[in-house]
């Protein structure tokens, strides 16, 4: 139950999207600047306005599994739980995002809205949507989503390299590890106060480490303490990054990253103490390449749109790949026959967790031995991962499947080669398989 009090100072909103968080989030600061009165959304999309993984014709989102929707549960929990601490409310909508905030700001004489800025094509077509709708509203859109911000990329968006190692070249040569730029931004620790009381079940912080995937904040700032402050995982990462299963080979940050429970600028702090504290080398410096090839999708997406979902992809080839339901079916439940392809997605449709090789892996399979539309293995990503994220999946499929960024413009993995090079003894498809 939601009261207004009769009093209207200047107010604010926060919509929150894929920044699950109260730390680093620069259009937060700059709206409290602004407003004398504050209340937080999330906007929850209804059924309808998803889209099923077949209907690849569609730039809708695909609908979450349970255990992806799990997870943002908990991480709003999560939010409701930080903001509470800081004398604030969480509001979750349902439906529309447009119609419903549209609708919000406007009953509630809402002045300034504020929002983290995100690569995606709908989330950005939302946004304009609402800019033009509110014509008594001021928009603040901050970053927080990549590493580099927009500003401080040395070529403007339509003039992103279209492939990663020139794009990551220029960066390294303007920007430093540890250049005030890629610093989190100051932590919000007073809000103003809420013009919304929200009667709502109490919650409380979930932030056990346990080795698997909890939403929120808590958890993730957890889990960034746990590797780097608690662990040496760091200086041996690039080493063990290909492994197939083992929770410790990889960061695992990807689904706290994914739905903004943590900022990449707070991960990159903490390497680059790190590196100050234990070790520097190049296993830690390869972390903070990881991240800029997140960038990298995440920047190249704004640049490419709608054609981040088209079937000739960004460079415009067109794939001589079809699609036949019941193979895409085996591939989707772990049946191809290719051992180590289905042992992967058994793991995937367990855990909603795939490691990097993993997923190449089976998208190689996909694409190049069944022949199948990658678009279908994109939304099956799409549907199926905990840390899905519009930038890097889309972007990984079409490298994947040569309508992408790859400058060689074609890559089919050796399956039987791969075998023997990442599970010579059998025991991730003897886990997996039986
Ligand atoms: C076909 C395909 C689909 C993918 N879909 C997604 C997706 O939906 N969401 C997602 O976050 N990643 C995706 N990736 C990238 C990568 O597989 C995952 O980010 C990584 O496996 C997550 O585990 P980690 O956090 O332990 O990664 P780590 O190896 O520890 O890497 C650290 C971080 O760097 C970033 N990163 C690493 N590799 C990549 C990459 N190839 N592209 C972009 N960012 C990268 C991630 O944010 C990751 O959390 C995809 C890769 C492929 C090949």
């Amino acid at each position: 139950m939601v009261k207004i009090s009769s009093t209207q100072p200047i107010r604010g909103l926060f919509w929150f999207r894929n920044d699950l968080r109260t730390h680093d989030l620069p259009a937060l600061s700059q709206l409290c600047e602004h407003v004398e009165e504050l209340a937080f959304v999330y906007v929850m999309a209804a059924e309808k306005e998803y889209r099923t993984v077949e209907d690849v014709f569609s730039t809708k989102p695909v609908l979450p599994n349970d255990r992806r929707a799990q997870f943002l549960n908990e991480s709003i929990d999560d939010l409701r739980y930080k903001l509470r601490r800081l004398g604030q409310e969480l509001l979750v909508l349902r439906g529309d995002s447009v119609t419903q905030l549209s609708s919000f700001c406007q009953q509630n004489n809402v002045s300034y809205l504020g929002l983290t800025d995100h690569s995606g094509f709908n989330e950005r077509v939302q946004v304009k949507a609402l800019d033009e709708i509110l014509v008594h509203t001021r928009v603040i859109i901050g970053e927080g989503t990549s590493l580099i911000d927009e500003k401080e990329l040395p070529f403007s968006i339509s003039d992103m390299p279209a492939t990663f190692s020139p794009f990551r070249r220029k960066l390294e040569k303007s920007l430093e590890r540890t250049d005030d730029a890629l610093a989190p931004s100051p932590m919000v620790t007073q809000l103003p106060p809420p013009f919304l009381h929200n009667v709502s079940p109490n919650v409380s912080a979930n932030n056990q480490v346990t080795k698997q995937f909890t939403g929120g904040e808590s958890a993730a700032l957890r889990h960034l303490d746990n590797y780097f402050k608690h662990s040496h995982q760091a200086s041996v990462y690039k080493e063990t990054r290909n492994a197939l299963d083992t929770w410790e080979h990889s960061t695992k940050f990807s689904p706290w990253l994914a739905h903004g429970c943590i900022s990449p600028k707070t991960i990159l702090k903490a390497l680059v103490e790190y590196e100050e504290a234990i070790e520097r080398n190049e296993n830690t410096y390869w972390i903070y390449f990881e991240l800029l090839w997140r960038d990298f999708f995440l920047h190249l997406q704004k640049r490419h749109t709608k054609s981040w979902f088209a079937f000739d992809g960004i460079n415009g080839t067109v794939p001589s790949t079809d699609f036949r339901q019941s193979e895409f079916q085996r591939w989707c439940d772990g049946n191809t026959g290719y051992e180590i392809v289905d042992a992967c997605m058994k793991q995937l449709s367990a855990t909603g967790y795939m490691s990097n090789r993993g997923r190449q892996l089976v998208a190689s399979c996909l694409v190049h031995e069944l022949n199948l539309d990658w678009r279908y293995g994109a939304s099956w990503f799409e549907h199926s991962l905990l840390d899905y994220d519009v930038a890097s999946n889309w972007g990984n499929w079409q490298y994947l499947a040569g309508v992408g960024c790859d400058p060689r413009g074609y890559r089919q993995f050796n399956l039987e080669k791969q075998t023997q090079m990442y599970d010579p003894n059998g025991e991730f498809r003897n886990r997996w398989l039986t």
